[in-house]
């Protein structure tokens, strides 16, 4: 059918995933004249589609968001077609170890099929948690389109010097994260917990620690729940609280971790995860078994689904790296 592509028999690779990992696995692929089927969801699920101007992109001085960046890197698989078959939306389910390698049962155009490949290269990606705001998550989006509340202190963290700063969470890890902050010298920072009490289910000694910095560095905190947002117009985080008070604040951080971290099929494939709950692998990106902590032949995991630092740069270098050994091996 016309614009869209045809699965073949079998693939020297199949790529789950086609965020910036996967895409980047995809065109190396096709420039190292192997084949491979690229199945995908769709760039939305991307961690970066929602982040609205990204500084780090090489060749981008002023920034590129990430919906434009992943549009460059589809427009460049698609022109490979030859070699690479970009399936979305796709979406996949069951891997299975076969004799020659892994067969990917996936959803496209409402009906079932299998991608049979040499190798595997799984760019799932993670997802983040967002806060649910009145039984919703969508409360908050066109604050985070806006780039009034980030979520990666990677990414935007230069972004708060000189801004007063409130970071959504409660746990160890989101005041951690607020203490990390301080590191950009905002004017202040300050907790909202959402409901919880601060540190809840943080073991001692610990907590103290914590508590002792937090007021060092007189960084406050408000358990009431958030009820809303505004000052859009103003370009600040404006939150509204359950008990009827209000406090406004340059910016917003969600400091929630990780809703999904995709580890159904690498845990069906007997990988190895860290305490963080990342896919562990060596440095050409093998994914290592679990029980025999060797690399598990022909699997491979890249960008942030892997132990790394979750940067679009590791994601592009991660992918390049199992791509090359894969066809290395093949040699
Ligand atoms: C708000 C925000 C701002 C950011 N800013 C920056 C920045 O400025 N600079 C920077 O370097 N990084 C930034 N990042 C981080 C960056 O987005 C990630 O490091 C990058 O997206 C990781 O690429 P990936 O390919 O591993 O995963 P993703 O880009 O998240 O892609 C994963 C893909 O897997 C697909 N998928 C998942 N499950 C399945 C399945 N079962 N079947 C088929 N497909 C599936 C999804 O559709 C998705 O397209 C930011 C992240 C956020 C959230």
């Amino acid at each position: 059918m016309p614009g869209f592509a045809r699965l073949k028999d079998s693939y020297d690779l199949v790529i789950v995933g086609g965020g910036h990992a996967g895409l980047q696995a995809g065109l190396k692929a096709a420039l190292l004249g192997q084949t491979a089927a690229l199945l995908d969801r769709g760039p939305k699920y991307s961690r970066s589609y929602y982040a609205p101007t990204m500084d780090n992109i090489p060749g981008f001085p002023e920034g590129i968001s990430g919906h434009k960046l992943l549009d460059l890197q589809i427009a460049a698989v698609r022109r490979a077609e030859e070699a690479v078959g970009y399936f979305t939306p796709a979406r996949a389910g069951r891997v299975e170890r076969t004799e020659t390698g892994f067969a990917v049962t996936f959803e496209w155009l409402k009906q079932e099929h299998v991608a049979r490949g040499r190798a595997l290269v799984l760019a799932l990606g993670v997802v983040d948690r967002i806060p649910e705001v009145a039984g919703k998550i969508d409360t908050i989006f066109p604050w985070a389109n806006q780039g009034i509340v980030d979520f990666c202190i990677l990414c935007d963290g230069h972004q708060l010097t000189g801004k007063s700063v409130a970071v959504i969470g409660h746990d160890a890890f989101a005041v951690r994260t607020a203490l990390d902050i301080l590191h950009f010298r905002p004017t202040s920072v300050h907790l909202l917990t959402h409901g919880r009490p601060l540190l809840d289910g943080t073991p001692e000694p610990d907590a103290s620690a914590l508590r002792a910095a937090l007021g060092e560095h007189g960084i406050g905190s408000t358990e009431s729940p958030m009820a809303g947002f505004d000052e859009i117009r103003e370009h600040r985080f404006g939150v509204r609280f359950a008990d009827g008070s209000h406090r406004s604040f340059d910016r917003g951080f969600s400091a929630l971790g990780w809703y999904d971290m995709h580890d159904a099929i690498p845990r069906a494939l007997g990988c190895r995860f860290d305490p963080d709950g990342y896919v562990v692998t060596d440095e050409d990106c093998r994914a290592i078994a679990d029980a025999t902590g060797e690399p598990i032949p022909g699997l491979y995991a890249v960008g942030d689904l892997r132990n790394g630092w979750n940067q679009i740069p590791e994601a592009w270098a991660t992918a390049e790296r199992a791509v090359i050994h894969a066809y290395a091996s093949y040699l």
